[in-house]
């Protein structure tokens, strides 16, 4: 079989410490072309039951694809449950699914979209929405509906959302619903919503709730196997995104050679952050003298193994954007997390773990007199850097106007003392600024 390469991911960053740090997580994903290639035949070595949906779940999903040719592939692997929303490109992820799964047997198949219900929600609205949803899909009926990133424990209330879909699901349109959550804040909303952990434990009491969207990753797994735990003793099917938590964040380094290059004024906030980081650009600079440091495809495929490890998940949604998406998250399924996988792990979190603002978090935020949305913020960093989603992550970074890091320079940085994972936060709010503007 032949495949086309469709995408170039051309950001990688080789300042110094960018390279050094983080970064060199990057640096080993692949560099797209447009060549073809022969294909390696992957297929999906392991199926899970979705919880109380009883659906034998591919351990790898597909979350929003882009692509036909790539979704196909994806299903032709064994791929069955298939993660998009209603507001994702405007509904064309949802036509693209659509006209993929037309011709194959829909009831092996797991078909889930998300509804945003920030401002007011009516029953009439969300009918209207969800009809509009099976109209782009083609299909008779969708497995399940989610409340898109509930910020708040109250707004899973929804009562229009949960009225419609009583209705739908008397009508055979819907058969289950869901939830989910990644963030803290979302102010483009006028809104600030609560931590993951605080919104997803109201929605496994809550009982409505069949599927659940969350992100848990080995430096999340503080609160987010406290979580797993509540939804596998209710039967709730969990399905996981963001489980790779590593990004270029240290670029400090270079921005302030560039900077020198150039023959510029270096900003004094960053010789300040450049000083607050030292401890850990030494840690890292020892770290790369160890082997799995020097390689970021294992660290990657130890952090899925991770993921997948915990009992309580049924599948990880990965982003699949082009065929060596296909192949890298492929290859993964079925593996155990094995014993040199937790020392690996171990390692680059002693190493790396406070470079990175855990999703769902924002305990710090209220200690902002500015109103940042620290989380937010930091999210859309990751979207740049390691999803390597750029234009995306600016766009939802201009939308936060007034509340964006600039603000961060002239604040002695009140936030930093609430951060329990010790998250040198203002230094790594000036860098996603950097990132997210064309600053
Ligand atoms: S910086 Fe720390 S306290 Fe703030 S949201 Fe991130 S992880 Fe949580
Ligand atoms: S550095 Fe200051 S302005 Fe920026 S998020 Fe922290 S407290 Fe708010």
């Amino acid at each position: 079989m032949k495949k086309q390469k469709l995408d170039r991911r051309g950001f990688i960053k080789h300042s110094a410490l960018g390279i050094a740090g983080a970064g060199i997580l990057n640096q080993g994903e692949a560099l797209l072309t447009t060549e073809e290639e022969t294909t390696s035949g992957l297929k999906i070595k392991n199926y899970r039951t979705l919880g109380r949906t009883g659906f034998k779940v591919s351990d790898i999903s597909s979350g929003g694809p882009e692509n036909e040719a790539v979704l196909n592939q994806l299903l032709d692997a064994g791929v069955n449950y298939i993660d998009t929303a209603e507001s994702y490109n405007m509904g064309q992820s949802e036509r693209i699914i659509g006209r993929v799964i037309k011709n194959r047997d829909r009831k092996s198949l797991f078909i889930t979209t998300k509804l945003m219900c920030m401002g007011k929600v009516t029953k009439e609205s969300i009918l209207k929405r969800t009809r509009q949803c099976l109209d782009r899909f083609q299909t008779d009926y969708i497995d399940c509906v989610m409340l898109h990133s509930v910020l708040t424990a109250e707004k899973l209330k929804s009562p229009g959302f949960h009225e419609a879909m009583k209705q739908l699901k008397t009508e055979g349109k819907v058969r289950f619903i869901g939830l989910s959550n990644h963030g803290s804040s979302f102010p483009s909303f006028g809104m600030k919503g609560e931590p993951m952990e605080k919104v997803l434990m109201a929605a496994a009491n809550d009982g409505r709730f069949d599927v659940v969207l969350m992100v848990h990753n080995f430096l999340t797994r503080e609160t987010s196997e406290k979580i797993l735990k509540v939804y596998k003793d209710k039967n709730i099917g969990v399905t996981l995104m963001k489980i790779n938590p590593v990004g270029d964040y240290l670029t400090i380094e270079g921005m302030i050679k560039k900077y020198e290059d150039e023959k510029k004024q270096v900003p004094p906030q960053f010789k300040i952050m450049k000083e607050n980081f030292k401890k850990q650009a030494d840690q890292v600079k020892a770290y790369l003298k160890v082997d799995d440091f020097k390689n970021p495809a294992k660290i990657r495929e130890a952090a899925f193994r991770f993921a997948l490890d915990n009992s309580a998940v049924h599948t990880v949604c990965c982003g699949c954007r082009n065929f060596d998406d296909v192949e890298k998250f492929l290859k993964l399924s079925g593996m155990p997390f094995t014993k040199q996988d937790e020392k690996t792990l171990g390692a680059y979190k002693q190493g790396f773990g406070s470079l990175y603002c855990r999703h769902g978090c924002g305990l710090c935020e209220s200690q902002c007199p500015s109103n940042v949305p620290v989380n937010t913020i930091m999210r859309y960093n990751h979207y740049f850097v390691s999803q390597g989603r750029e234009k995306y992550a600016m766009l939802k970074y201009q939308k936060l106007d007034g509340n964006q890091a600039s603000q961060c320079s002239q604040c002695p940085g009140f936030c930093e003392k609430a951060c329990p994972y010790n998250v040198p936060i203002q230094g790594l709010l000036h860098l996603a600024h950097q990132n997210l503007t064309l600053a």
